[in-house]
């Protein structure tokens, strides 16, 4: 009724720590050159995109998803190189398999488990822990974002955590992490704990540790569709021992992958040619950008097998106000993380769209 307040109703039904928390912040693009999220700049061809719209056209909107998926995971496993014997669970993104494999571990006899990552991360493994009930503990990179390896395996043995996330390469640096680290990291945890390998950026890394799955059973490789060109669908995909998908796919809502989603997958996963062209144009730009970039005065490229590059510049506000004023939209990494004290990330995006990013840049400069 009109009497009750619902700032009382949020106090005594919404948890403190959800309360407390900041919404995940997405700032409104519209009219901007958009570099700030990773994306593919490129769509799919007309006649492409002609023959996905009569797809789209005939499916079944008033059914279901069909539950198995069987069709779309087996073209995810035989198209982007799943392990013969293992299987794939698939997320509205892989956003949802974060949170799904935090759920999944989140208490263990009713304490709180932990979950670990080198930082900075990508922010939803921190959030999703938190939600999840999990507590989250960070672990430093190092200054030029290796992996401190003596300060994992001492986190490791002081927190025991149950969940790993390594992003290989990793956000918001770009840099892949040793792949040795990483797997003194798999094997220190063992039985006691999962190392998730988030390959979002695999596309353009090509590195992976798919191939590596059945000599760690405590691995799980994560990746997703969006970075490759198709972030608006959202779907991501985890592969690891069945036995332990299984485990997650308790978590996973019924039909969390919509019908849309699912046809337009599938028929992108049967032109993954184009995908892959794509893919390669935007490697060829990062090292043609990189390089600009570190011919300028007062800036320090760090090196990225992702299609986004991190650099340091004398001052991030000033710069990021000024592409803004020039209506380019990139990410100002300044606050997230000592580390990054003056540091900016930029999309890899076209030609065209990365020029008008190097004038603006040299013009704040
Ligand atoms: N992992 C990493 C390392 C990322 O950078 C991102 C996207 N920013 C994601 C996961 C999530 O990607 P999506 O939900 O679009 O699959």
């Amino acid at each position: 009724s009109g009497t009750t307040s619902i700032d009382k109703l949020i106090t005594n039904t919404i948890r403190e720590d959800v309360r407390n928390a900041g919404s995940y912040v997405v700032p409104d693009a519209s009219g901007y050159i958009k570099l700030d999220a990773m994306e593919n700049p490129y769509e799919l061809p007309d006649e492409l995109r002609a023959e996905l719209g009569q797809r789209l056209a005939d499916a079944a909107l008033n059914r279901y998803p069909v539950a198995s998926y069987t069709t779309l995971k087996q073209k995810i496993c035989a198209g982007l190189g799943v392990p013969a014997g293992y299987d794939v669970l698939l997320g509205n993104g892989s956003d949802e398999l974060i949170s799904i494999m935090a759920t999944a571990v989140a208490k263990q006899g009713g304490q709180r488990a932990v979950v670990m990552a080198p930082t900075p991360a990508f922010v939803m493994f921190a959030r999703s822990a938190g939600f999840a009930g999990a507590d989250y503990v960070g672990v430093p990179i190092k200054a030029d974002f290796s992996l401190d390896l003596p300060a994992m395996l001492a986190a490791i043995q002081t927190h025991k955590p149950a969940l790993v996330f390594l992003a290989y390469p990793n956000n918001p640096t770009g840099n892949l992490f040793d792949a040795e680290d990483m797997v003194a990291i798999i094997e220190a945890l063992g039985e006691t704990g999962i190392v998730v390998a988030d390959e979002a950026y695999q596309p353009f890394a090509k590195k992976s540790f798919m191939g590596r799955l059945p000599e760690f059973p405590n691995l799980v490789v994560m990746r997703t569709l969006s970075k490759l060109g198709l972030a608006g669908i959202r779907l991501g995909y985890l592969s690891g021992d069945p036995k332990l998908l299984a485990e997650f796919e308790k978590v996973r809502p019924p039909y969390n992958v919509n019908v849309l989603t699912q046809v337009a997958a599938e028929f992108a996963l049967d032109h993954l040619d184009v995908l892959d062209q794509q893919a390669e144009m935007l490697n060829a730009e990062r090292t043609r950008l990189s390089t600009e970039l570190a011919a300028l005065p007062g800036v320090e490229v760090f090196p990225s097998a992702a299609n986004f590059i991190s650099l340091r510049v004398p001052d991030a506000d000033q710069v990021c106000a000024r592409l803004r004023d020039e209506k380019v939209l990139i990410k100002n990494l300044s606050k997230m993380d000592k580390l990054l004290a003056n540091c900016i990330r930029v999309t890899v995006s076209t030609p065209e769209e990365n020029t008008a990013f190097l004038t603006a840049l040299k013009a704040s400069l």
